[in-house]
């Protein structure tokens, strides 16, 4: 089924067409219709399976004809668990508004950065990108009001109802006019979360895509048997032997990202660390250069676990393993994007094989474990 077919704006299926999106996923398929006839939405799909497209293109589309907002009145509002998101999501929202034949605005906001251009920038903005905190003390301030708002979109729905965001998720929808459209997408969202209900009042379309190639099928998995000491240098042996070309390595600490990222660098390995301690302006800068491919080695935290999108990223490595299954799905699909294949390799120590079988039931695949006491990793 074409693009055209779906009730999108000409303008936007021509710009479709220039971005090389030839047909929709499956997500987009079903669920664009449906958004563009103003039903609540719980979207259910694969990690990089084109979510955000999904509910970028008919909330564009929907706007034309409207009335442009009244100052500071937003009509869009889109939240994030975190501000690397709201960057990119806000990316796909300039990348298609700026084709429409109306004003459009969008505007990311998040903590980390001075509020006062934020608050300048709002005015005449017809869609915020926000993470909670910052959108809080923004409407604290008076620089934004929700009046007019006639859409919601929580994206990686689970996290944003996730206790961590309880209070300021609460307060949030406090402030929201009760009659509005609700959009909710996740990889790992069940139906039945009773908190669901607190955002969406009406009957939603629960659109569950279970793909026939599933995106983990793409992933190739791998795990190491690895002592705690030999992380480093296995880490290094796998970077330097197999000539990885660009890889994302996920720790369980931020101090234990910059120690690695450190280690990389020592040993002459082009790498960075990315975690919530960096400042802003250094986060921006080196997931920037990573997507752009200047940059081999990205250390995280799972802070760059969920939504992040680098194009044809082929490997992910599990330096240690995260506490919750979920965060690991999460983790490992930033490879195998869009259909592209990709690479997750995994350390485990003796005391982490227990929890990595629980982590294998919950994504239902097993891994293969290889020993590495026999590498050679002196040296490295
Ligand atoms: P997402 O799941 O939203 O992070 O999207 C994953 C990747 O798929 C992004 O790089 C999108 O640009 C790309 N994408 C989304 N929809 C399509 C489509 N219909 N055709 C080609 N690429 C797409």
């Amino acid at each position: 089924m074409p693009f055209d077919t779906l009730g999108l704006s000409p303008y936007l299926v021509a710009a479709l067409k220039s971005q090389n999106y030839t047909k929709p996923y499956p997500i987009q398929e079903r669920a664009i219709p449906a958004i563009l006839a103003k039903k609540d939405i719980l979207g259910i799909a694969q990690t990089g399976s084109g979510k955000t497209a999904c509910y970028v293109l008919p909330i564009l589309s929907n706007l034309e004809g409207k009335p442009a907002p009244k100052s500071r009145h937003i009509q869009v509002l889109v939240l994030v668990p975190t501000r690397e998101l709201a960057i990119q999501v806000g990316e796909v929202f300039k990348k298609f508004g700026e084709i429409l034949p109306f004003r459009f605005k969008s505007l990311s906001i998040h903590g980390g950065v001075s509020i006062n251009p934020q608050m300048q920038s709002i005015q005449h903005s017809n869609v915020l990108i926000a993470t909670p905190g910052r959108l809080l003390e923004l409407h604290r301030a008076n620089a934004v009001h929700f009046a007019d708002l006639d859409t919601l979109v929580l994206d990686e729905a689970d996290k944003m109802l996730h206790l961590g965001f309880q209070e300021e998720m609460d307060k949030i929808l406090d402030l929201l006019p009760p009659k509005r459209q609700n959009l909710l997408f996740s990889a790992t969202l069940s139906p039945d979360i009773q908190r669901i209900q607190q955002v969406i009042m009406q009957q939603a379309l629960v659109i569950e895509i279970i793909p026939e190639k599933q995106s983990l099928d793409l992933i190739q998995q791998e795990a190491y048997q690895v002592s705690n000491e030999k992380r480093g240098p296995l880490l290094r042996y796998l970077i330097k032997k197999s000539e990885i070309k660009q890889v994302l390595v996920f720790t369980s600490s931020i101090y234990q990202a910059d120690q690695v990222s450190n280690k990389l660098i020592k040993n002459g390995i082009d790498a960075r660390a990315i975690h919530s301690k960096k400042t802003q302006g250094n986060r921006k800068e080196s997931l920037k250069d990573f997507k752009n491919g200047k940059l081999n080695v990205l250390v995280t935290t799972d802070l760059l676990a969920r939504g992040i999108d680098i194009e044809f990223l082929p490997c992910v490595i599990n330096y240690e393993l995260p506490r919750s299954p979920k965060d690991f799905i999460h983790r490992i699909g930033r490879t195998g994007r869009a259909e592209n294949p990709g690479k997750a390799i995994t350390f485990v120590s003796e005391e982490d094989l227990q929890h990595f079988e629980v982590i294998q039931k919950k994504m239902k695949k097993i891994v293969e474990i290889i020993d590495s006491e026999h590498l050679n990793l002196h040296g490295f």
